[in-house]
């Protein structure tokens, strides 16, 4: 931190805010001017509490954090990059990731075909959620307990590991006992109880970005998780609340790139919330590989018509099959370049 006096502030002054931060458990370093003297602040400490108890001296000018907030998910906390293993497979690593499956599990016969479908087109999790954070009341809230028992039978058919939503931190008991990785959604991206409870889970986390927030929001909030003691978080772009209204949300593509450059930890793209377009799904995973993404994680449903939520952007089997197919020579380039250690940022 650094805090910049205002001009001609008296020896007093400057000797205060010396002791004001000091009490805080910081050391000071002064660099003083003709005019202004400027304080570096350095150690450890509530930095949010002594910036703001600083800001508030009538003598100070501006206050600037230099280090980032959020430390254990920075790149600058770890020289290599997080890879998070799920049974079997680690996304994060040299290894393109798909994440495929309906939003909300809404029957046996639903979840079955979809795992069958998408796990034969090649996607590694399966998705479903069980617990659905809907608008509106009135709309379909998810199979809950029953929900995740299909989820069970799914994985037991097909080897998919599981990947479903948790809304609170009541549910993470229950949850952690079928899913495999942990869904965080955008509505609850800063519901920190439930990111705290999230660090003690001893399971994976996804965690959404959320519709308003930015991507300083989302690194605090994964680093909620890991400061609570789960270093397996993998982070997910799925689009952010712009005025542009002919898609569902405006897919942030580059966030991903920007995200790598920011955080050591993995970094997938949702095309289908994104977009809320099935038409529109195919192009944007492409260019999520392209960018440099570590997987995808798409809605697919055996019947899209029948959705009960999400038939909109669903893919049904046939054009997820297809859309894999289409994407193979994509992640084929991916795969070469990563083999070359070539991230998807320059720095
Ligand atoms: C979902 O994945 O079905 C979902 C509700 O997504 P989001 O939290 O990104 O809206
Ligand atoms: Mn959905």
């Amino acid at each position: 931190m650094i805090i910049s006096m205002k001009l001609h502030a008296s020896r007093e002054e400057i000797d205060a805010v010396c002791r004001q931060v000091q009490s805080f458990g910081y050391k000071v370093h002064s660099i003083e001017g003709e005019e202004r003297v400027v304080i570096g602040v350095v150690g450890l400490g509530d930095v949010t509490a002594c910036m703001e108890s600083v800001e508030a001296l009538p003598q100070v000018e501006k206050v600037v954090r230099i280090s980032a907030p959020y430390k254990f998910v920075s790149r600058e906390f770890r020289a290599g990059r997080t890879r998070v293993r799920v049974n079997g497979t680690e996304i994060g690593g040299e290894q393109f990731v798909v994440i495929a499956g309906p939003c909300s599990v809404e029957s046996e016969k639903q979840i079955m075909q979809a795992a069958e479908g998408v796990a034969k087109a090649g996607a590694k999790l399966l998705r479903g959620g069980a617990f659905k954070p809907r608008t509106s009341p009135y709309d379909f809230q998810g199979m809950e307990v029953e929900g995740l028992k299909l989820l069970e039978k799914a994985k037991k058919a097909t080897g998919l590991a599981i990947i479903t939503e948790v809304m609170s931190d009541r549910d993470v008991d229950l949850i952690v006992e079928y899913a495999d990785v942990m869904q965080v959604g955008a509505r609850n991206m800063q519901n920190f109880m439930l990111l705290k409870a999230l660090g003690r889970c001893g399971r994976p986390v996804l965690l959404k970005r959320g519709m308003s927030s930015t991507m300083k929001e989302l690194l605090m909030s994964a680093e909620y998780v890991v400061a609570h003691g789960n270093p397996d978080v993998i982070l997910c772009e799925r689009g952010i609340r712009t005025f542009e209204t002919q898609t569902r949300n405006t897919c942030d593509i580059a966030a991903i790139p920007a995200l790598n450059e920011l955080t050591h930890l993995p970094v997938i793209l949702d095309p289908s919330h994104a977009t809320g377009k099935r038409s529109l799904v195919p192009a944007l995973a492409r260019a999520g590989v392209a960018i440099g993404a570590d997987g995808l994680m798409v809605e697919v449903h055996p019947a899209p018509e029948k959705a009960i939520s999400d038939g909109a952007q669903s893919l049904d089997l046939a054009q997820f099959e297809r859309m894999m197919q289409e994407l193979e020579p994509y992640i084929q380039l991916w795969q070469h370049s990563r083999k070359q250690g070539v991230l998807a940022t320059a720095g």
